[in-house]
């Protein structure tokens, strides 16, 4: 590193002794960095500042060409609040450097280039004539702090460009070293010097010192971020004189700032906002985004000589921005406005700074309780909003906390008892719905035994019928000592039954497989080994018919379900008549029913419905064999066809008009309690009769889902021991599509 220094030193040596300036044909990069390191050669070291400063001046004129620089700083001694005003410069010109443009880049906070006029006005009889000159400016600014300003004259005509910018910039830092390092030397001050100087040079006036020790401890009483950010705006408002302000927060991440507060603004410029709006703004616009970028406190003393600055067109004049530091970065930035120029001086800047300098620690403290509060809150709605039932119990069961969803999955609706004790309470409330009473308790005494087990148990609630599982885990606090536990409870009687489904899926498709392939197989194998007599043969091949078409239904039966289930079935609708569809299925059935009458009673005037003929046909078929099947000992079973009168159909039918189709039967009958269950995919009452029977409890569910899909209804009534009764109902076919087919 030192060898490289030496190296670059070396070669602007050479260059200065060669012709005086830099050659043209060395590389501009390697040429300015070469410089660079030779500058900062200069700053760093043990000589007083006056003499670096007058080697680093001599250094850069060669390339910055100008007539005169001046250095003017505030030496921070060690003693805290001690701070001299400090001049260096490099003689050129014998026109005085104006103080006042100093303060004014030293506040504005940015690098300026421009043109000036300079004159000796002090000395009258002055043979100088009134110039025009380029001027730079630099703010020296480190670590939020303003430690000095760096000011270059050169003649007219000529003009500080990027470069010369790029390198004054890269050197700032370093001469904030070297002025620390300055201030470092500097004498302690003698007794009873004046403290509270900021950087500027600047003393606050002791009413105002007043009124920062007042808000100091208004702010350390303020835990809202609104309320302290409220507080600090009317606080600076007041004391400034400024007309109009606000406060956002920084967002670093998006490079925004969040408004909190604000006071003051003709309406227009915030139009459609509530007054506490969280409205977002780049900080890429405007003077309090620089602020909140930089760091540090920026001021214009009048928009309109700095029009590049110009703020919202909403009339400012002067405007006023200060960050609130936290951590190092700007947490937060306050911005005051007025129509009156100059209406803010280094007064009112001082004081700002002071008062964000107070609202820091309030700052950071009111932002780190609004995150807790806003995470707190987030978790507060997600426990809220999860249908999954939530309670976190103390280690003696105590429910200290539980969600909506909890008392619901329980029915425990509306509940407000406190204090809630699962062992006791819970049990209690739910006895008379507890298929097995004493599998709750044992859950919550073993849990107890045992606190840091994790425990699963299902639990089956009847009236209505509803399966619970209960999952309880053991909660610890920041030490890892077990606090109490967290139930977490779910509805899984859906799950329940489709496991249930899926048993008697296997049990029922299993057993009515193996009927029919057993009698099959058996009669198969008698024929093949024995001679009969041709009745016999005939006897023994109908029985094999009659497993076959067994199956074969059986299939038939499971295709349909899983093709409904999938919503694959499209209705085929046209205009038909009930009649034939009749006469087909009669005919069809004819050897089923040798032990049965079958009446028929069709209305002579049925009207053509709009149906799919096959669907309709596989509806009565289903109910024509299960009247059937299910009256063994014989008896009449009914069919009827005629329009539906409205007082005939259940109160939630739709309306229109209707073909309302009846099988009756006198056989076993359907007691109530099964009776509503019967449509469900395989459910079979379970008899002896049923039993004997078999089938696959999926005809109905099948009936049911084709009627529906047709627009009708299904439904039965029975009595049992006595028979049943399945009506359903098909759309009439409308004069439109009469006509159309
Ligand atoms: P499956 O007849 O194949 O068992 P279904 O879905 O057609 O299936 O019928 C479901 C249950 O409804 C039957 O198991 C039976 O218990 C009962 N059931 C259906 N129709 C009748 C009827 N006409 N008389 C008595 N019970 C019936």
């Amino acid at each position: 590193m030192e060898a490289c220094a030496r190296a670059a030193r070396q070669s602007v040596t050479v260059a200065l002794q060669g012709n005086g300036t830099m050659t043209a044909k060395t590389d501009r990069a390697s040429e300015a960095l070469a410089l660079l390191a030779e500058a900062t050669h200069c700053l760093h070291g043990e000589q007083p500042l006056q003499q670096r400063m007058h080697r680093l001046f001599e250094l850069l004129r060669v390339s910055l060409r100008f007539r005169d620089a001046r250095l003017t700083c505030w030496l921070q001694s060690a003693t805290p609040g001690t701070v001299r005003q400090q001049y260096y410069s490099a003689a050129g010109w014998p026109y005085p450097w104006d103080d006042a443009l100093t303060r004014q880049v030293a506040l504005a906070g940015t690098m300026e280039t421009r043109t000036i006029v300079v004159s000796n006005a002090a000395v009258v009889d002055s043979h100088l004539p009134v110039a025009q000159a380029a001027y730079l400016g630099a703010p020296i600014y480190w670590s939020g702090r303003l430690w000095g300003v760096l000011e270059l004259r050169a003649e007219h005509g000529h003009s500080f460009g990027p470069a010369s910018r790029e390198l004054i910039t890269a050197l700032l830092p370093q001469l904030a070293v070297a002025i620390a390092q300055e201030g470092q030397r500097l004498p302690a001050p003698p007794a009873g010097a004046s403290d509270g100087e900021t950087p500027t040079g600047l003393t606050l006036d002791p009413r105002r010192q007043r009124q920062l020790v007042a808000i100091d401890t208004r702010l350390e009483e303020m835990l809202g971020v609104h309320d302290l950010l409220s507080l600090l705006l009317r606080r600076a408002l007041e004391s400034t004189g400024a007309e109009a302000g606000a406060v956002a927060l920084v967002d670093h991440d998006q490079g925004e700032l969040v408004l909190q507060v604000y006071e003051g603004y003709p309406d227009e410029r915030w139009a459609g906002l509530p007054a506490q709006s969280r409205q977002r703004l780049s900080w890429e616009a405007g003077l309090a985004g620089r602020a909140a970028r930089l760091g540090r406190a920026l001021l214009i003393r009048d928009v309109t000589l700095q029009p590049a600055m110009l703020p919202a067109g909403y009339g400012a004049r002067a405007e006023l921005a200060a960050p609130i530091l936290v951590d190092g970065r700007a947490a937060a930035v306050i911005v005051l406005d007025s129509p009156r120029s100059n209406a803010f001086g280094e007064e009112e800047l001082a004081f700002v700074r002071a008062l964000c300098d107070r609202a820091a620690h309030p700052l950071r403290r009111a932002i780190h309780y609004q995150d807790a509060l806003e995470s707190a809150n987030f978790l507060g709605q997600v426990f809220a909003s999860l249908p999954t039932g939530l309670a976190l119990l103390d280690s003696n069961g105590k429910v200290l906390r539980a969600n909506p969803a909890w008392y619901a999955l329980f029915g425990l609706n509306g509940h407000s008892r406190t204090p809630f004790h699962v062992s006791l309470d819970l049990v209690e409330t739910l006895l008379p719905r507890l298929q097995e009473p004493l599998t709750l308790t044992e859950f919550c005494t073993s849990g107890q035994r045992t606190p840091s087990q994790s425990r699963l148990l299902r639990m089956r609630l009847v009236n209505p019928t509803q399966e619970l599982q209960v999952l309880s885990v053991p909660t610890y606090d920041s030490q890892q000592q077990v606090t109490g536990r967290l139930w977490a409870v779910s509805d899984v009687t859906r799950e329940g039954e489709a496991e249930r489904l899926k048993t008697e899926f296997v049990s029922i498709v299993s057993h009515e497989l193996r009927t029919p392939l057993t009698s099959i197989l058996g009669y198969t194998e008698l024929l093949l080994n024995r001679e009969f007599t041709a009745d016999e043969r005939r006897q023994f091949i109908s029985t094999v018919y009659v497993e076959a078409s067994r199956l074969s239904q059986l299939v038939e039966d499971l295709l349909n379900f899983s093709r409904l289930e999938a919503g694959k079935v499209v209705l085929n609708q046209w205009v038909t008549s009930l009649n034939s569809i009749v006469a087909e299925l009669t005919t069809q059935l004819h050897t089923q029913l040798a032990r049965h009458k079958l009446l028929l009673a069709v209305a002579p005037n049925l009207p053509p419905a709009h149906i799919d003929r096959d669907k309709v046909k596989q509806i009565i078929f289903n109910l024509l064999t299960n009247a059937i099947k299910y009256s063994p000992n014989g008896g009449e079973i009914a069919l009827e066809l005629h329009e539906a009168r409205p007082e005939q159909l259940p109160a939630d039918h739709p309306p229109g008009r209707f073909v309302l189709i009846g099988v009756h039967d006198q056989g076993i009958g359907i007691a109530p309690e099964d009776l509503a269950r019967i449509w469900e995919r395989f459910y079979r009452v379970d008899n002896t009769n049923t039993r004997r029977i078999g089938g696959t409890g999926l005809g109905l569910s099948i009936s049911k889902a084709l009627v529906e899909l047709h627009g009708g209804r299904i439904w039965a009534e029975s009595e049992l021991g006595s028979g049943s009764s399945f009506y359903f109902t098909l759309p009439v076919a409308s004069e439109q599509a009469r006509q159309a087919s």
